[in-house]
């Protein structure tokens, strides 16, 4: 299997002011090519060649696991966005999140404060577990909570490639902007 790099839903302007094009160039045609690049070279040779993205997070570890959940990762961060979606959850998973969270806003406010309070590079997540419920969590580095079992819905890039050339190191600033270009029928198609 050739791993590939998606291609994005919008244009790479589509999502300014939020997320400039410049940072799209950078952290999907640079970070998010590179890492689909390197996982080609390391599943040569390694016994895991054919094997799916969710697979070799499931099963592989070293580099193969860290490029090919990056490689998922970002797939999965990039396609959440829409220039002009819905902001609000709405429906099954609007309910989902009330009865987990209280309310929409309590859950941003717990995912928001996870993202920013997340030390170093990683990931925040909001996820459905086995019961139906659903939760927020922190992953380090490439982590995803498929290794846990656990159905991920939405998750926020707090690597500070995916903020420093907008934001410097201003991580609120946008984790701010995070909720201006998430699109919550998408989010909602997955749970
Ligand atoms: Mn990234």
């Amino acid at each position: 299997m050739i791993y590939e790099l998606p291609k994005l839903n919008y244009k790479p302007d589509a999502l300014k002011p939020y997320i400039s094009e410049e940072t799209l160039d950078f952290h999907y045609g640079k970070h998010h090519q590179t890492y689909v690049n390197n996982l080609n070279k390391l599943i040569e040779g390694s016994g895991l060649e054919g094997s799916d993205l969710e697979t070799l997070i499931k099963k592989a570890d070293g580099g193969i696991f860290n490029n090919a959940a990056q490689v998922w990762n970002h797939t999965f961060y990039f396609d959440t966005f829409s220039p002009d979606g819905r902001r609000a959850a709405a429906g099954t998973i609007a309910d989902a999140i009330i009865e987990s969270f209280g309310s929409f806003d309590n859950m941003k406010d717990e995912f928001s404060k996870a993202a920013a309070t997340l030390f170093g590079a990683g990931w925040t997540w909001l996820v459905q577990k086995n019961d139906g419920k659903l939760a927020i969590m922190q992953e380090s580095n490439a982590g995803n909570p498929l290794r846990s079992g656990y159905k991920p819905l939405m998750t926020c890039d707090v690597w500070e490639h995916a903020y420093y050339i907008d934001y410097r190191n201003r991580r609120p600033d946008y984790l701010k902007s995070f909720w201006e270009i998430l699109d919550w029928d998408i989010v909602g198609s997955r749970f």
